[in-house]
This record gives structure tokens, C-alpha cells and sequence, in this order.
């Protein structure tokens, strides 16, 4: 993505656990590719999912907040929790109803109450036709000349306006149809990488190279990652460390399950054999001049974050990677995985006029946070536009249009004024009434909490056999989790199927 999610890029768990580098961690991930690897997928569909209870927390938004995090006004509001495992297709279930992740800290946005409301956006892969749009081929021709030719635009780059002169000359109007009709930007993209350019006989000026490997720390990725974070993002240099970086683009929950494609041998040799979270790196001459961190889930590609070299700002390789993106997606299809044909494009926020330009990519679709329904984004951002604050259901329809309260004026959250407060503090009080689609922990019957299926020191118990010091405490936490996850979630000794069990 062009523009990253700084809110995703800080939204962190509490808890700063250790580093871990892997064998990987040195110069080149040429041993790290591993699209052949089958070592360490998991053969069992049976992969228990663990979740520890963070709570409703108010935090700096990094959104509107300007200036010193400590000093700017807590008014983001969200409930999170911690996963150190999670199957993906309980990841999948929970980014379908409006949560994310950063590491393994998994959170949803309170939308009735946060100052800037973070809606799911998805892209259809399959309809996606970016070949319609005469800047993208620009910017696929563009980069395609440079690998083939290592032509690299200088100073006197072509701008804007004499592609559209070009394209509105008399004779390329006419060519302009066919243009446009026969032009496969995913063909056109994967021509330009060396496999397919020496397939076809072409010797490119350079060697383009575009990999799927599991997320891992290395020393390249991390020193990539740290100058764009200094360079686009303005961080002073000895913020970011190389545990922050594991913590945040590296560490996940996902477990690394087989993809039941239905004709594994047909699969194309581009694509992963197993769910998780990926790097996908770009390479040119053997450099790493960007990468993208993806979570590859049963029902779509999810894109997390995008990192590249700010000497190719020229190149625009967020939106060339974004057109990746969605061409895996749609291979995913190909090869017989039907539900993956969307790119999950992480939260689409209409208050940031940074992070609009996730609506630039057609046809895509909003999440309805309270009813937990996709939209079209175009029919969705109109009757966000009318309320940007707040929580309004996005069906239009007038007869089932209801307004729910809000916790407080969030304009008034936004400008409270705060001394140092920490990044993150979890608020005792519950909302009233609660987030859209979260229920009332009051109303979760303390029966219901005992019988939770809970696992702790590496064993499954029933959470009324373990001895608390403070129930009651336990319980208000507890009931907050089951209040924002839904009943039928978590497993209890009469539903232990989910395998979905809280972690204390
Ligand atoms: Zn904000």
C-alpha cells in the first residue's frame, strides 16, 4: 500500500516479549524461499486457537493526533486481546466482523466512540480491472521499461499531463479500445519479472524478482524497513529496533495450515502451500527494494503492511504492489481456491485523508461494523460522509436506519487535554450502550463464564475449577471478551467445537 496504516503500525500488545530471530536472519532470503517447503505445515485441520482477554483501552490516535504521542488526547477507543496462536480460518471469521491485527495483538474498533472510525475494506480481485485506468498501465509500462530496458525516468520524467495528451491524440483514441480490452495487468506485471521475461525470450537490462516467503527477521528486512520508516515516516533514527520490527511485521498468531487447493499438483509453483502470514519481496538485481507483509487466510489475501526503498519513490511499487496483491488473490482463484479472490485492504478511513486512497481500487466494499454486512464502498461512504463520527448502520434503507447513543461527544474526546498518559490505558468502564455488534458483558450469565473451556499452564480446564483471589474481577474481564466476541465464540464444556479457548 502507498500509504501505510501508522495506527497499525503502533497498535502493539503491552506486553514486550522477546525477540526471536530465526535461521533466516542474514543478508539474502535466497534460503528462505519456501514455496517448496513443506517442513513445518500443519497436517491437522485440528489447531486450537488461544486468546487472552487485553480490554476496552483508550489510546493516541494515529490518525488525527499530532505532535507528542504522550501528550496527544486518548481518543481512540478499541478492545483488544492477545493471541499467541490462531487458526486461520478464526482469523478469517474475525477480520469479517471488523477486527485486525498487529503481531499478536488482534483489535476492533469501538465505532460508535473512536475519533476516527476504521471501517473493513475489501477489493474484489475477480471484477478488479485495473487495465481500465490509463495511470495504472502507466505505472506498469513504466516499471516494465526500467527492468527491461534499465531505463529509470530522470528528472525529465513524463508527467501526468503528456500521458493524457498521448492518449487523447486522434490515432491513440482510436487504438485506445483494444487497448484497454486485451490488456491483462497481471500478465503484464508477471512479464516483467526475469522467470517469465527469459520464458518468453526476453534478456531484461535487470533481474526483477518477486517471492513468497514466510515472515522471518532478517538483518536486509529490518534495515529496509528502518530506513523507510526514517525516511517517508520521519521516525528519529534509533527509534525503531529490530524487536519492534519482529514484534510488529514478523511475530504472528496464524497457524501455518495446508491450502486444500483441490488439485495440488496443478498448483502453480508462485503459490504458498500453506495459510499464514507472508513476506513478499521484491528484488531487483538481487537487491531488496520492498516488501509487503501478508496474511494468506481461507477467504482472502489480507494486506498488512508495505515497506520500500525511498530511492524508488519514482517507481510508485505501492501500487504496483497492490496490484500484486490482488493478482495473487485472483490466482488463488485459478487454482481452484474460490474464496480467496478478495484483497482485504486492512481499514479504510474516511476522516484521513491519507488513508483514502484505499477507495481508489474498484470495485471494493465497506463492513458495516454493527451488522457485520459488506456494502459497495460508493453507496457506503455517502452515508458516512453525513456522519463521519459515530456509528450509522450503512444500509440506507430509512424503515431500519437507527441512531445508537454514543459514550460521549467524541469531539470533546478528541481536544480533552491530558498530561503524559501511557500509549495504551485500558478503561474500567464498560461503553453504554456498547460498541456496534458487542454485547453487554452485564447481561453474560456468570454460569455461562464458568463453563468456559480455559487454557492455562499448557492444560485445559473449566474455568470455574481454577482458585481466583478476586472471581469477581475475573469474571468482569472474562464477560468483556464474550461481550465483544459474540456467545458461541469461545469454547465451553457444551460447545468445546470452536476450538477457540481463553488463555489466562
Ligand atoms: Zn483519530
Amino acid at each position: 500500500m502507498a500509504e501505510p496504516d501508522t495506527t497499525e503500525a503502533t497498535a502493539e500488545s503491552a506486553t514486550d516479549e522477546s525477540m526471536e530471530t530465526t535461521s533466516s536472519d542474514a543478508d539474502s532470503d535466497s534460503h528462505a524461499v519456501s514455496n517448496s517447503e513443506t517442513s513445518d505445515i500443519i497436517q491437522d485441520a485440528s489447531f486450537p486457537t488461544l486468546i487472552e482477554p487485553n480490554g476496552y483501552s483508550a489510546s493516541t490516535c494515529g490518525y488525527c493526533s499530532t505532535g507528542n504521542r504522550d501528550t496527544s488526547p486518548r481518543s481512540s477507543r478499541s478492545y483488544g486481546m492477545t493471541s499467541v496462536q490462531m487458526a486461520p480460518r478464526i482469523y478469517q471469521d474475525l477480520i469479517d466482523r471488523g477486527w485486525r491485527r498487529s503481531g499478536t495483538y488482534v483489535y476492533h474498533p469501538d465505532m460508535a466512540n473512536t475519533c476516527c472510525p476504521q471501517y473493513t475494506i475489501r477489493l474484489d480481485a475477480l471484477q478488479f480491472d485495473p487495465g481500465k485506468d490509463k495511470k495504472m498501465r502507466y505505472l506498469i509500462n513504466r516499471w516494465k521499461r526500467y527492468i527491461v530496458e534499465g531505463v529509470k525516468p530522470g528528472e525529465t520524467i513524463a508527467t501526468e499531463e503528456k500521458i493524457e495528451g498521448k492518449e487523447k491524440g486522434g490515432k491513440k483514441n482510436r487504438n485506445k479500445q483494444s487497448k484497454t480490452q486485451g490488456y491483462d495487468y497481471i500478465q503484464e506485471l508477471r512479464s516483467a519479472e526475469y522467470d517469465q521475461a527469459t520464458a518468453t525470450g526476453v534478456q531484461p537490462a535487470l533481474r526483477y524478482e518477486v517471492m513468497l516467503v514466510p515472515a522471518a527477521v532478517t538483518q536486509e528486512r529490518f534495515a529496509l524497513y528502518k530506513r523507510y520508516q526514517e525516511t517517508i515516516h520521519h521516525d528519529r533514527p534509533g527509534k525503531n529496533h529490530i524487536s519492534g520490527f519482529n514484534r510488529f511485521l514478523c511475530k504472528n498468531p496464524l497457524g501455518r495450515q495446508r491450502i486444500p487447493y483441490p488439485n495440488p499438483k496443478d498448483v502453480p509453483s508462485i503459490l504458498p502451500r500453506h495459510f499464514g502470514c507472508f513476506h513478499q519481496l521484491h528484488r531487483v538485481d538481487g537487491r531488496l527494494v520492498a516488501f509487503s507483509v501478508l496474511d494468506i487466510l481461507p477467504g482472502c489475501v489480507s494486506s498488512v503492511y508495505f515497506v520500500w526503498d525511498p530511492d524508488f519513490a519514482w517507481a510508485s511499487l505501492g501500487k504496483l504492489s497492490a496490484l500484486r496483491e490482488a493478482a495473487l488473490a485472483r490466482e488463488f482463484y485459478n487454482a481452484g481456491m474460490t474464496g480467496m479472490s478478495w484483497l482485504y485492504m486492512g481499514y479504510y478511513i474516511r476522516t484521513c485523508q491519507k488513508m483514502r486512497y484505499k477507495g481508489d481500487y474498484s470495485p471494493s466494499q465497506l463492513l458495516d461494523p454493527g451488522t457485520n454486512t459488506f456494502y459497495p464502498l460508493q453507496d457506503a461512504v455517502k452515508v458516512i460522509d453525513k456522519r463521519p463520527r459515530g456509528y450509522t448502520p450503512l444500509d440506507t434503507n430509512p424503515d431500519t436506519l437507527q441512531i445508537p447513543g454514543s459514550l460521549e461527544d467524541p469531539e470533546i474526546a478528541a481536544n480533552e487535554k491530558s498530561e503524559r498518559w501511557p500509549r495504551r490505558e485500558t478503561l474500567e468502564v464498560w461503553p453504554d450502550p456498547p460498541p456496534p455488534s458487542f454485547m453487554d458483558p452485564h447481561r453474560i450469565p456468570v454460569d455461562y463464564l464458568e463453563k468456559l473451556l480455559v487454557f492455562v499452564k499448557g492444560s485445559l480446564s473449566l474455568l470455574k475449577f481454577i482458585p481466583f483471589m478476586n472471581r469477581t474481577a475475573v469474571h468482569k474481564i472474562v464477560a468483556e471478551l464474550v461481550a465483544a466476541l459474540g456467545t458461541g465464540r469461545l469454547a465451553t464444556l457444551d460447545e468445546p467445537e470452536t476450538e477457540v479457548y481463553l488463555a489466562l
